[in-house]
């Protein structure tokens, strides 16, 4: 391998050097056009975790660029669940009453090729200013309704500790908010960006969940491990979050490894998001159905404490909801794990 080779790989000239690509992918036009759109970036831990004698290898699928990615159908939207409608000012988008996202920057450690997000991200995109953060911080403080901030982005992982620490430490100030939220795919993705000097940054005086964004048990690479490990020894509660994505996890061994993984590592799988109907990633997205069949089959092998819930984003902006089985009938019997009905006298 050449060893000039960046520990980030950004280009489809870097992923066809180190095989995840052909080795004339940068001459492909169709893939070309992909990356021109949609951001790249592959870090080392990630790569080191790719099989690369699996030519359907399930962390590859999600960061490798695919020439399906130009397909765009026409109930696929740049802005699939709406936050645009739902933003009073930049940086925030406030959807529910009680909680709203602050997103600090349009950067993340890698590029994910399912992003729902993904028109909006990458590493050119605009982060917020100092001004532009004082006042979204001053909406904040403005809105007392708001009991709940969550960063996202981006991945609010890949702002200095310092920066961190000053933001988490401006909202914990804020007397309404009672807990913050950040989402980030760091610890799997990047975990060497778990240092202590960060691990510092999020303790605050009110508690911080951190929501692990992974997708498959192969990303829980033994760096990926200790950096969860870092964070839960720290105090900071870990809860999990996966899209179900075709290919990648969308088999029942698939996801019950996931989320006996993430459990075993403290990590309390929270969402299955059903993938958004971002451009260019219908090849990646599985119907309702077959979450809901996936779902009834984890509930009779794995763990309540396992389960997460399976919810759909809907599309414009309305809310995500929960779309995973159901077990009461109408005609008065519930169904168990294993589908037989038994009746049920609800009084
Ligand atoms: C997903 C989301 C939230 C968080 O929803 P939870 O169900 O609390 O995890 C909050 N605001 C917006 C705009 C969201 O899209
Ligand atoms: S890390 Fe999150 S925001 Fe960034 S590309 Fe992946 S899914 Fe999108």
């Amino acid at each position: 391998m050449d060893g000039n080779q960046p520990r980030t790989l950004r280009s489809l000239a870097d992923l066809a050097r180190e095989g995840l690509l052909a080795a004339d992918a940068a001459a492909d036009p169709a893939l070309a056009e992909v990356a021109a759109r949609y951001a790249i970036a592959i870090t080392q831990d990630v790569r080191d975790t790719i099989d690369r004698s699996d030519a359907a290898d399930p962390v590859a699928r999600q960061y490798v660029p695919d020439a399906r990615e130009r397909e765009t159908h026409d109930d696929e939207n740049a802005d699939p669940i709406g936050d645009d409608a739902h933003s009073p000012v930049k940086g925030i988008v406030h959807r529910y009453k009680d909680r709203a996202l602050l997103k600090p920057t349009h950067a993340c450690a890698v590029y994910c090729r399912f992003c729902f997000r993904r028109e909006m991200v990458g590493p050119g995109g605009a982060a917020l200013d100092a001004a532009e953060t004082q006042a979204a911080l001053a909406y904040i403080r403005a809105t007392p309704a708001i009991r709940e901030v969550i960063l996202t982005g981006g991945d609010p992982l890949v702002l200095s500790p310092r920066r961190m620490g000053e933001l988490l430490g401006a909202l914990a100030a804020i007397d309404h908010v009672d807990w913050l939220r950040i989402h980030s795919r760091v610890p799997v993705a990047d975990p060497a960006r778990v240092t202590d000097a960060l691990v510092a940054a999020l303790k605050q005086p009110k508690a911080v969940w951190l929501a692990v964004h992974a997708n498959h048990a192969n990303e829980f690479s033994p760096a990926a491990i200790a950096a969860c490990a870092k964070l839960a020894d720290a105090g900071i509660p870990l809860i999990g979050q996966t899209v179900l994505l075709k290919g990648i996890n969308d088999t029942p061994e698939g996801l019950e490894t996931l989320f006996r993984t993430m459990t075993k590592h403290r990590i309390k799988p929270y969402y299955l998001h059903h993938a958004d109907k971002a451009p260019g990633t219908a090849h990646l997205r599985t119907d309702l159905a077959t979450g809901q069949t996936l779902m009834r089959g984890l509930r009779g092998r794995l763990s309540g404490l396992a389960q997460p819930v399976y919810v759909l984003d809907i599309p414009g902006g309305a809310g995500k909801v929960p779309v995973g089985p159901t077990y009461l009938g109408a005609d008065g019997t519930v169904a168990d794990p294993a589908g037989r009905r038994h009746a049920y006298r609800d009084d």
